[in-house]
């Protein structure tokens, strides 16, 4: 019997499964290897300042703290080097109008802990192969998150601990308290079952009663190659060229609604190219393009309880664009659930968002 079956293994499945692990509960994951789980195509950026309306990201300071302290506990037991590192990054302005906002918004709110040097329009203070037609700022204490490293060093550090399978809802079932899954070849029991399904939370009908709101958004991005951008700055503007070395940078990410799709498309190309060219003014080439499904919530909060109707059922879900930076501050809020009996987190508790967003 099995404290906790997590189904799912993208970033929220996995920091939960560690920190579980690390507290000394037997757990077994299950995940159906989907190249395209939105943690497989990420593209990492953990940005304080987000938006048109350069909004502070909620709660930046606390979840980045957690995060980083987390993060590097994992790297010292995997023996890598860190998976959450600093970067430098430039944010560019669309256009005169964008930098009145910028300096209104840098005026009245509290955005200032995160803006660094000033950037005017030109070429003194850039390389020459970034547009900068309306001059921008420097963020700080912007990171990249290494996705693709974590899940796979995470993925072989539970091999033993994980079934590579697609669990069909209906296979589940609660018996005299505790829950058994049949995979088709065995029966497995669980005292408890966590779903970390990413999107297909949207669809999975244990959750159906819960009144949750998604707005789950596709998202292409690629892999460039360009000799010439330099590999020191993160650029963004509603889009990000990331560095990630050897001349190659991952460039994210379109915002494609209403297309619940993980296919890479002509049209999501065509957006990307776009995207890169108003940001760069040199040459590149693609090397590859992937698509995944952000599981966004209408009201842009992650979730995370026991379902009201089913004990023992929890949910960790709804991370949007943010996955590095809610997965450590949720799963350490199961933890703290399930060794000391703490209450969730009032503005992700399932039960609280109930209340707060139900359709009248
Ligand atoms: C193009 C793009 C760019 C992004 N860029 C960033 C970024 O820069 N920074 C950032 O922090 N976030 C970014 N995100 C968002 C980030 O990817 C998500 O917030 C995060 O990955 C969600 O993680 P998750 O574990 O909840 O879901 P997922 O990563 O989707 O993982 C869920 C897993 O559960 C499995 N699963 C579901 N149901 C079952 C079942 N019944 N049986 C077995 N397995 C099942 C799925 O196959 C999948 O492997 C981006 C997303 C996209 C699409």
């Amino acid at each position: 019997m099995f404290d906790c079956i997590i189904i799912g293994a993208g970033i929220a499945g996995l920091v939960t499964a560690r920190m579980m692990s690390g507290a000394g509960m037997n757990i077994l994951i299950i995940d159906d290897s989907q190249k395209n789980a939105a943690s497989r195509v990420a593209a990492g950026l953990v940005n304080p300042i987000t938006g048109k309306r350069f909004q502070v990201s909620w709660r930046f300071a606390e979840f980045l703290h957690l995060g980083m302290m987390h993060y590097a506990s994992f790297a010292e037991e995997d023996s890598q080097e860190a998976y959450l590192k600093q970067q430098s990054m430039i944010r560019l302005f669309v256009d005169e109008k964008e930098r009145v906002v910028f300096n209104a918004k840098y005026e009245t709110l509290n955005i200032a802990e995160f803006v660094g040097e000033n950037l005017e329009p030109g070429t003194d203070q850039l390389d020459i192969s970034i547009r900068n037609e309306h001059g921008g700022f420097r963020t700080l204490q912007a990171h990249v998150f290494d996705y693709g490293r974590f899940l796979d060093v995470s993925g072989n550090v539970f091999r033993n601990n994980i079934l590579n399978t697609f669990v069909a809802p209906h296979h589940i079932e609660s018996k005299d308290g505790y829950w058994s899954i049949n995979t088709g070849n065995e029966s497995i029991h669980g005292r408890t079952i966590l779903f970390c399904d990413g999107w297909l939370a949207s669809r999975n009908p244990w959750l159906s009663d819960m009144n949750l709101q998604f707005d789950i958004v596709k998202g292409e991005s690629c892999i460039i190659r360009s000799i010439d951008l330099p590999e020191t700055d993160i650029i963004s503007r509603g889009f990000a060229i990331i560095p990630i070395g050897k001349h190659q940078f991952r460039c994210a990410a379109t915002f494609q609604w209403n297309e619940i799709t993980t296919i890479p498309t002509a049209f999501g190309a065509e957006r990307l190219m776009q995207r890169i060219q108003s940001l760069m003014n040199c040459e590149y080439e693609i090397l590859e393009q992937s698509a995944g499904l952000r599981p966004t919530m209408l009201h842009h909060m992650p979730f995370l309880g026991e379902h009201p109707n089913h004990k023992g059922m929890f949910m960790l879900g709804g991370l949007g664009t943010k996955g590095a930076l809610y997965a450590p501050h949720m799963a350490q809020q199961l933890i703290d659930y399930f060794a000391k009996c703490k209450q969730f987190d009032g503005e992700m508790d399932i039960s609280q968002q109930q209340r707060r967003f139900a359709i009248h």
